[in-house]
């Protein structure tokens, strides 16, 4: 599980960010040391749970192992998913995030409404490990 990166499950399930107390510019993955935002005095870094839904800036099929936080055990098959990258207006925010299972670069059109679900990043014997993924609102609910 990727610590602190989001919260609860169901709809109640959340990304995690941070948001500056001097400049309120919200970070994802969250940043907890400093503000980035060159023109910010520095404020203080206050966890901040991040929209729900937002709308889809652009998407991919991926075909490479994801770059950290992603489990990349190099001994299992690389399956290639969708990728999309989702805006979220109320945050100013693009994040990052798999598709959930079933979609397809076929089903995603660039401003379609998404939401953020809990997913299966990788799961053993004894472990599953959650993430976030993006689902098109009104599919699968
Ligand atoms: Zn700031």
């Amino acid at each position: 599980m990727i610590a602190g990166w989001f919260t609860g499950d169901g709809e109640g399930f959340r990304l995690l960010g941070t948001r500056c107390s001097a400049c309120s510019t919200v970070f994802f993955p969250r940043e907890d040391t400093h503000c980035r935002n060159p023109h910010c005095p520095g404020g203080r870094l206050v966890e901040a749970p991040l929209s729900r839904r937002g709308h889809v800036w652009s998407y991919t099929d991926s075909r490479y192992r994801p770059p950290s936080p992603y489990v990349t055990d190099r001994e299992l098959p690389w399956v290639p998913y969708t990728l999309i990258a989702v805006e979220l207006p109320a945050e100013r925010l693009v994040v990052l995030g798999q598709a959930a299972p079933g979609v397809t670069v076929a089903d995603l059109t660039v401003g379609m409404e998404v939401e953020v679900v809990p997913g299966v990043l990788h799961e053993d014997t004894e472990t599953t490990w959650t993430t976030w993924q993006w689902r098109p609102t009104g599919v699968g609910a």
